[in-house]
């Protein structure tokens, strides 16, 4: 699904906090992929974000780690505790980092 028009700044901080449902989440997430001026704004809401949105804006196809055994080992390590937490409800990072993990 397609977002014609970009989200506002609330949603996209909404969006960074990740305070979205799910469904509205996948269409943010499409639209900022594809839209350098949301890119620039999330770029701009980064330095109080969640750890997850960097995370998120790093494509995983060109990761900077020159080690990709060592990549995937910390990728396992975070669905690891993703796992772990999930009888925990509450918006700590580490659930929402899998969350976000489960997602894409
Ligand atoms: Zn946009």
């Amino acid at each position: 699904m397609n977002v014609a028009s970009c989200p506002d700044r609330h949603a996209l901080r909404a969006f960074s906090s990740g305070e979205l449902s799910g469904d509205r989440i996948r269409e943010v997430a499409e639209h900022v992929d594809s839209c350098t001026s949301c890119q620039s704004i999330l770029d701009a809401q980064s330095n109080d974000a969640e750890p997850v949105v960097a995370a998120l804006r790093q494509p995983p196809a060109e990761p900077e780690y020159s080690n990709e055994s060592e990549y995937r080992h910390a990728l396992a390590f975070v669905q690891a505790i993703g796992r772990a937490e999930n009888s925990v409800d509450d918006r700590s990072s580490p659930t929402l980092v899998a969350r976000w993990t489960e997602m894409f």
